[in-house]
């Protein structure tokens, strides 16, 4: 197999894995296609943090999960991964019904009054 040096066929592949190729947030499956291209790792540990390039704490996230929240917020010493995620999902989870809101409104008006 060739070697790849992007992060869903090469570095990131093994996090994504493991993970089941699913957003840890929102639940993005990228066994699907197109939503695998969509699926990147998230760095749970502020950079500078001495576990922050240890896999353990490093999660499948899709781009939009991985970019939508602010670190400084939380608390991170003598936290495990899992708790890491389930502290930060609120504030991801809050973000994306954010833009839920704006794309029923602005992007796609007439598929919500169809719903309703
Ligand atoms: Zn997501």
């Amino acid at each position: 197999m060739p070697k790849y040096t992007d992060a869903l066929r090469g570095y990131a592949h093994p996090i994504l894995k493991r993970d089941g190729y699913k957003c840890r947030y929102c639940g993005l499956d990228g066994t699907l296609w197109p939503n695998w291209l969509f699926l990147s790792w998230d760095h749970l540990l502020p950079v500078g943090h001495p576990q922050r390039e240890n896999p353990d704490f490093i999660v499948a996230a899709c781009r939009f999960c991985n970019e939508a929240h602010n670190r400084k917020v939380y608390e991170v010493e003598g936290m495990t991964p899992e708790q890491l995620v389930e502290q930060k999902k609120p504030f991801v989870l809050a973000k994306r019904a954010e833009y839920r809101q704006f794309y029923d409104r602005e992007v796609n008006p007439e598929q919500v009054s169809k719903e309703k």
